[in-house]
């Protein structure tokens, strides 16, 4: 079964992603992001790259943003919010709810909740381990963000 937690943005659409680039959660200390950028830049600096190509320098420009914006709190906050908000920019969202809101399907092994317009928002049990998981309805164009924390 595929999964339904699939991006709902067009790759070219979407913000840089700067906890992408620095592979980490978006949970992540600032400890973990560190440890990151550090082993990242080890392997991006222009000087450590024996083809010194552009596609390095510019991933490595991009690292020290990245890292520059997350290190600070302040910049982290604002940007966890531009993020999110671009994120669900063009979403229908037709509510916020709790994983036990959602009915538990046995046979299936996954959670199940009722659109208005008749059709199901499907969560596969273990699919994720993301405390925020938005879920397209499988008969229209209406999302549910399904808070799983608990
Ligand atoms: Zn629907």
């Amino acid at each position: 079964m595929v999964s339904m937690t699939m991006n709902l943005k067009d790759e070219t659409e979407r913000p840089v992603d700067y906890y992408e680039i620095l592979q980490s959660d978006r949970k992540a200390s600032v400890e973990e992001l560190k440890k990151n950028y550090q082993r990242l830049v080890l392997t991006l600096h222009p000087d450590k790259n024996a083809v010194g190509c552009d596609k390095s320098d510019a991933s490595f420009l991009m690292l020290q943003k990245a890292w520059t914006v997350l290190r600070d709190p302040e910049t982290r906050k604002l940007y966890d919010a531009e993020l999110s908000c671009e994120e669900h920019s063009d979403l229908l969202l037709y509510a916020n709810i709790d994983l036990k809101d959602m009915d538990y399907l046995e046979s299936e092994e996954c959670y199940s909740y009722t659109c208005r317009c008749g059709g199901n928002y499907i969560l596969e049990a273990g699919s994720t381990d993301q405390i925020k998981v938005i879920i397209p309805c499988d008969e229209c164009s209406f999302s549910v963000e399904v808070t799983c924390d608990s």
